[in-house]
């Protein structure tokens, strides 16, 4: 059993083969020509799913279904002095206008940060409680499955560090004083909700493994 990865991000695709390195894995764009998927869900779980089995149909469209699974990984932090925002929305925060309406399709990982130190800096504050979020879902022929991980802490105002992608400047994981930025892979990799929901899938993967071996 091979598995694909509905994501065309980089460091998603960087940390989820680190995870899982018994597998055999493949970036979206080594099984095919990468397409759009609209994730217009308004859970993380359900734009899981929509990624997850917009691949898995690709999947049987190229007849590759008897060999692969695939897997997906929607992600986002929410914030509690910005009332949980951006949470589903992290990845186009910043496109984002005040009343909640995607309004561009600029938003760059340096952007949405700007815009997240912006919105503290409004409200004077240098720090809130956070949590990040990962639901892990699997397309596979035997069914969908999905599964949640979190990671919580603090955001900050302050970019520091410059290890990991996204918010992970912004971001000290609880227990820790330094930011995810400052930390190293192998310690994220440790702690962090994408790790926590793939530890979880390792269970579905281990099941459907058995039965594609039949
Ligand atoms: P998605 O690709 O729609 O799931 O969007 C995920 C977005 O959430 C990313 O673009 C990042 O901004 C943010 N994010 C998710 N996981 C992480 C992480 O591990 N570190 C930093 N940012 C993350």
């Amino acid at each position: 059993m091979k598995i694909v990865l509905a994501t065309s991000n980089s460091d998603k695709v960087r940390e989820i083969k680190d995870f899982l390195k018994d597998y055999e894995i493949y970036a979206l764009r080594e099984i095919c020509e990468p397409f759009e998927i609209v994730e217009d869900g308004a859970t993380f779980a359900t734009n899981a799913l929509i990624k997850a089995r917009a691949v898995h149909a690709k999947l049987r469209e190229l007849n590759l279904a008897d060999e692969f699974i695939a897997l997906s990984d929607d992600s986002g932090i929410s914030v509690e002095a910005l009332g949980g925002r951006p949470g589903i929305y992290s990845a186009r925060f910043s496109d984002m206008n005040e009343r909640g309406q995607i309004t561009g399709k600029s938003a760059t990982d340096a952007s949405n940060r700007a815009k997240l130190i912006a919105e503290l800096n409004a409200l004077n504050l240098t720090s809130s409680p956070a949590f990040y979020t990962a639901c892990i879902a699997v397309g596979s022929n035997l069914g969908d499955f999905t599964a949640h991980g979190f990671m919580h802490g603090t955001a900050i105002s302050k970019e520091r560090g410059s290890n990991g992608f996204g918010y992970d400047s912004l971001f000290i994981p609880k227990g820790f004083t330094r930011t995810l930025g400052e930390l190293d892979d192998a310690t994220k990799l440790k702690i962090s909700h994408r790790s926590k929901g793939l530890e979880l899938i390792k269970y579905v993967l281990k099941s459907l493994e058995r039965k594609f071996e039949r």
